[in-house]
């Protein structure tokens, strides 16, 4: 009820802006369309209007009748004798104008003259043209402030005050985590229990992960299980046009959640606000203002308060150290992107609402899936949905959802673009190219499609089966992964004679991997194990002299140039099957694993 009551006056103010707001607009177009007519009707009348000195001619030849004139305007009404309409004349000056007519109806007694007061209501479009800047000055402003309340009070009061139904349950893999996360649960179901005992409840939680991760879902959950309201804003919010702006959002959010206590408050992208501070001015110093807001919130609220604040990244190396400090963000969860046991229960989980056909195995895309986020598999079984829709099928199948996983990784085929045979021809080497080099390479994986129609980007594709979770990779595996990714430029090189730019995604990547071996993972012998990146990811070799900048050239250099030189052996080795596979790639456009590793067993 309390709440109802609350709200009650700051809808009214709402309506009242509204509707201040619609009359300064209807006047304000009243006054365009009386400004527009008066131009044109008096464009009209310009015929039957006289200038100052045709009136002063008339006087003079004594050819007026009579002039009628209103008190306080310069506009008259003027008769002339050998005319039946009345003219309209403008002068300049009413007192000199005057004592001219008086001089003349006194001398000649001819001009009946006849001054008349103006009414009101004539008086009103000159008083609003008059106050016409500040009536728009006043628009403006009612504007504003409009904005800025909306800005303070939309999202934060009106969206988010809901308890989420989400649990524990709804979350799939991450067992570990959720099981850390249970005590959070603990905390604010039960606070007295740990109070009692003298414990102090955490007031912050970092979440890390990459975009897709399910940090948003752990957090509701969180909120769910603890039967608590759940109150989010995304770090982005915050940062507003008008200075100032972003720290009383802050304020108002913890004013809230101080109100709905315990409650979890969620912030989203926290690296928008909470980037490391500078003492730049403009954007920084608003950005600023609003991360020592957070900071006084955090410090600000007693244990009494259990408010726990739930914060998600995806760029925990941007972040304030001030952020992380104890009794702020003090707990710090990494959510990994799920390994192969997480995936097909995460895949589960979002084929419960969905038609699978029986054949269909969530075991084998989980497989074939490694690095792909909860979000993206979520997707991957949604596309396969509106694809079986499409075709027309009872239930999605295994090709549904295989078509799906490179929808998603590589685009979509374009079966319809017209490709000419020397584009068929270069396609067809380059990606036979990829999938032979990679077949010598025991650290990389199998080949399990080659296909020469567009997806996507990409004029063609190979794909290799997925990979088991691995957390480390090794330098070998890397320098490997170098030749893979060159096979393509090689085959082109050794079967055209000339090199095309379909290269460029592959040369991009082979080029970043060898530049992370050399500068991230000190895998170069001459430099060393020395990382040359400092806590943003930038180069940082000046400490090092110029000797050392010229050394990383060299290194990254002859990485990409010795697995250049390997992809173009082993293709020359095997120059037939080379021959052999484009032949058929061109004639079918695409083989998969069983009919290309038919080549290598014969
Ligand atoms: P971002 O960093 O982009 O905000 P996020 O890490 O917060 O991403 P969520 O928004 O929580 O990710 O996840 C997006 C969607 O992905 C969820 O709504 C859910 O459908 C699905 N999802 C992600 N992880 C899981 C999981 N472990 N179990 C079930 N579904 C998941």
């Amino acid at each position: 009820m309390k709440k109802d009551n609350e709200k009650k006056p700051k809808k009214l103010l709402k309506v009242l802006l509204n509707l201040i707001l619609i009359i300064v607009l209807l006047i304000l177009i009243a006054m365009t369309a009386w400004y527009i007519y008066k131009t044109e009707t008096s464009k009209d009348k310009e015929k039957n209007t006289l200038s100052y000195t045709q009136l002063i001619n008339e006087i003079v030849n004594k050819n007026v009748e009579k002039i009628e004139m209103t008190v306080g305007s310069t506009t008259l009404k003027v008769k002339l004798k050998n005319e039946e309409e009345e003219k309209k004349a403008i002068i300049p000056n009413t007192q000199v104008f005057m004592e001219l007519v008086q001089q003349q109806t006194l001398e000649n007694n001819e001009i009946n003259l006849e001054q008349k007061s103006q009414s009101i209501l004539m008086q009103i479009p000159s008083y609003i043209i008059s106050f016409l800047p500040t009536i728009i000055m006043l628009a403006l402003f009612i504007m504003i402030f409009k904005m800025q309340g909306l800005g303070e009070k939309g999202q934060v009061y009106d969206d988010t005050e809901r308890k989420t139904k989400v649990t524990f349950d709804d979350i799939a893999g991450l067992d570990e985590e959720k099981e850390e996360l249970k005590e959070i649960v603990e905390f604010l179901k039960r606070p007295k229990k740990f109070t009692e005992m003298g414990a102090k409840i955490p007031k912050g939680v970092l979440l890390y992960g990459k975009p897709g991760t399910g940090k948003t879902l752990i957090a509701k959950a969180i909120a769910g299980e603890a039967n608590v309201p759940f109150i989010s804003m995304s770090g982005s919010e915050f940062i507003e046009m008008f200075a100032g702006l972003g720290a009383s959002r802050v304020r108002k959010l913890f004013e809230k959640a101080r109100k709905l206590s315990p409650c979890i408050v969620f912030i989203d992208e926290i690296d928008a606000i909470g980037s490391r501070r500078t003492s730049n001015s403009g954007a920084e110093t608003e950005n600023n203002q609003t991360l020592n807001q957070l900071l006084v919130e955090m410090d600000g609220f007693s244990s009494e308060e259990t408010i726990i604040v739930l914060a998600a990244t995806n760029r925990p190396e941007m972040l304030d150290k001030a952020l992380l400090r104890p009794g702020r963000f003090d707990r710090q969860i990494t959510i990994p992107a799920p390994d192969m046991k997480g995936r097909e229960e995460i895949l589960k989980i979002h084929s419960k609402d969905k038609k699978l056909s029986q054949d269909v195995s969530l075991k084998n895309i989980a497989e074939d899936t490694a690095g792909f986020t909860g979000a993206e598999l979520a997707n991957i079984l949604n596309e396969a949905a509106i694809i079986a829709t499409k075709k027309e099928h009872m239930a999605i199948t295994n090709e549904d959802l295989d078509e799906a996983v490179k929808k998603v990784t590589v685009g979509l085929e374009k079966t319809s673009r017209k490709i000419s045979e020397k584009d068929k021809k270069l396609t067809a080497y380059h990606e036979a190219g990829h999938a032979i080099v990679s077949q010598f390479l025991p650290t990389q994986t199998a080949v399990k499609e080659v296909s020469i129609i567009p997806r996507g980007m990409a004029g063609g594709y190979t794909m290799y089966k997925s990979d088991e979770d691995k957390y480390y990779i090794s330098k070998t595996e890397m320098e490997e992964k170098l030749i893979a990714l060159l096979g393509g430029r090689a085959a082109e090189r050794l079967i055209l004679n000339d090199i095309s730019t379909g290269a460029s995604n592959d040369i991009e990547v082979a080029t970043k991997i060898a530049k992370d071996m050399v500068t991230t993972y000190g895998m170069s012998d001459i430099i060393g194990p020395i990382s040359l990146k400092d806590n943003e990811g930038q180069l940082e070799y000046q400490m090092f002299g110029d000797d050392m900048q010229d050394a990383i050239g060299k290194e990254v250099k002859k990485l990409i140039d010795i697995a250049y030189m390997n992809a173009q052996e082993i293709l020359k080795q095997n120059i037939e099957t080379l021959h052999a596979i484009a032949t058929e790639l061109i004639a079918k456009e695409k083989i998969n694993e069983e009919e290309f590793n038919k080549f290598f067993r014969d």
